[in-house]
């Protein structure tokens, strides 16, 4: 995301206001952070100096309920970028109705060049140094970018050792082993390709035999590739950073999969064709999904997009000039607060079960995962109908109306 990516949130909000009817005084209310921490991270490194980082948790809105949202580790972070992260959490949530409020938090650096060692010092401290807003009935932060379940373990065996309680349910992501949730690996995934499915419906298309074509074979996409092709649909394109392939006839997925594993990535893949990264876009295709980095659809590329739907399984992938291109175009696009929401609500789940101290059956996590984002889809799909307007502006107008009930039923303190 860029510098203006606080901008790009604010101007989201404020169509959404404009268009829910929003009563002034929240409308501010939510144009600024509840509250934004920055803390100096020093880290003994393994030559024995130490370098100073710094690093943010900043909580949008609590109105709903604590705030939820990732820890990031990326050299480019800074406080304006967590900002507008933390503000798309409180929409998120509130789209699915999970009983979250919006936080993020995140620390400049570049992972990989820090040891294993030099990163665990790093995460302690900087778990120790945003304690003060973290917790299970506060603040409950979880992966996002660089960090993975490993991160999730030091966060909350820091926070549990300084606390002196166990707080497994301050922090999700977690390892299955220390409370992790079953179902949470590939909850992204599953419920973009609900998303998916519940769009061809209203569509009247079908999924089986149509074409879908998926960038970035990360995390999120290399399962949800999968998925697709387990629905029935023919995965015809897939990229990564290195390049892309492509088999008109549907890509063996799980093949490319083991291809990645092996090679590190996409290309050379004997299943397909190797083709530019950028001629991802000008494949013939009924489905797309942008599974890489925010940005990617310009208005450039939203005039060579051939697909029906647009799943945003990837966080901003879509500038603001291309929605209305997309738009004009009849282009139906899921929005990542709703696209992407699969890993917040299993991570909904996990913190319940910590709660309950009752793990649940990993058919249970899908089932009820499966349930809350078609629920979430239909509000949103039957919202943009009644206004008349997109999914992404729907899903705003959703969520501030959520965030703006609660906010009234609570009443302002003191
Ligand atoms: P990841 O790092 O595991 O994978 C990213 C993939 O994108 C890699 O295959 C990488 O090679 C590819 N990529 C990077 N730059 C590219 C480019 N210019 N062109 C084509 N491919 C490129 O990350 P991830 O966890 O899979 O996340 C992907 C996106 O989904 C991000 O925007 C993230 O914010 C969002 N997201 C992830 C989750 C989750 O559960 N992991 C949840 C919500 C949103």
């Amino acid at each position: 995301m860029s510098q203006s990516a606080w901008q790009a949130v604010l101007e989201r909000l404020d169509e959404a206001a404009e268009l829910a009817k929003l009563d002034a005084d929240v409308h501010r209310m939510l144009r600024t952070p509840r509250r934004t921490l920055e803390v100096s991270i020093p880290v003994r490194l393994d030559d024995g100096s130490v370098e100073v980082f710094t690093g943010w948790r900043v909580h949008h809105d609590t109105t709903r309920g604590p705030g939820k949202g990732g820890i990031r580790f990326h050299p480019d972070l800074d406080a304006d970028e967590v900002k507008a992260l933390a503000a798309m959490m409180t929409f998120k949530t509130a789209v699915l109705d999970l009983p979250f409020g919006g936080a993020k938090g995140g620390v400049r650096c570049d992972p990989r060049v820090l040891s294993a060692g030099e990163l665990e010092r790093l995460t302690r401290r900087f778990a120790y140094e945003i304690s003060p807003l973290l917790g299970p009935e506060t603040d409950i932060p979880a992966p996002d970018v660089n960090t993975d379940s490993r991160v999730m373990a030091w966060l909350v065996d820091t926070l549990s050792m300084v606390s002196g309680k166990n707080l497994a349910a301050s922090v999700t992501g977690k390892p299955l082993s220390i409370g992790g949730s079953r179902g949470h690996t590939g909850a992204t995934s599953a419920g973009c390709v609900t998303c998916a499915r519940a769009a061809f419906r209203e569509l009247e298309l079908p999924m089986v035999g149509s074409r879908a074509v998926v960038q970035g074979f990360g995390k999120v996409g290399a399962p949800l590739a999968f998925l697709l092709t387990s629905a029935g649909m023919r995965v015809v394109a897939v990229s990564d950073i290195g390049g892309a392939v492509l088999n008109e006839g549907g890509l063996d997925t799980k093949g490319l999969s083991d291809h990645v594993a092996e090679t590190g990535s996409v290309v050379g893949f004997a299943g397909g064709e190797s083709i530019a990264g950028d001629a991802l876009w000008d494949i013939d295709c009924e489905l797309l999904v942008p599974a890489a980095l925010g940005g990617c659809i310009d208005t450039v590329v939203a005039k060579r997009i051939t697909a029906d739907v647009v799943v945003e399984a990837a966080n901003g992938p879509t500038t603001i000039d291309a929605q209305s291109v997309l738009d004009e175009r009849g282009i139906v696009v899921v929005p990542d607060i709703l696209a992407n929401a699969g890993g917040v609500t299993a991570s909904y789940f996990e913190w319940a079960q910590a709660l309950q101290g009752y793990p649940w059956e990993e058919q249970l996590v899908a089932e009820r995962l499966r349930q809350r984002m078609d629920t979430a889809f239909t509000a949103v799909w039957a919202r943009a109908q009644t206004l008349d307007v997109g999914m992404r502006t729907a899903a705003h107008v959703v969520a501030v109306e959520r965030v703006a009930a609660a906010i009234a039923a609570r009443g302002l303190f003191p």
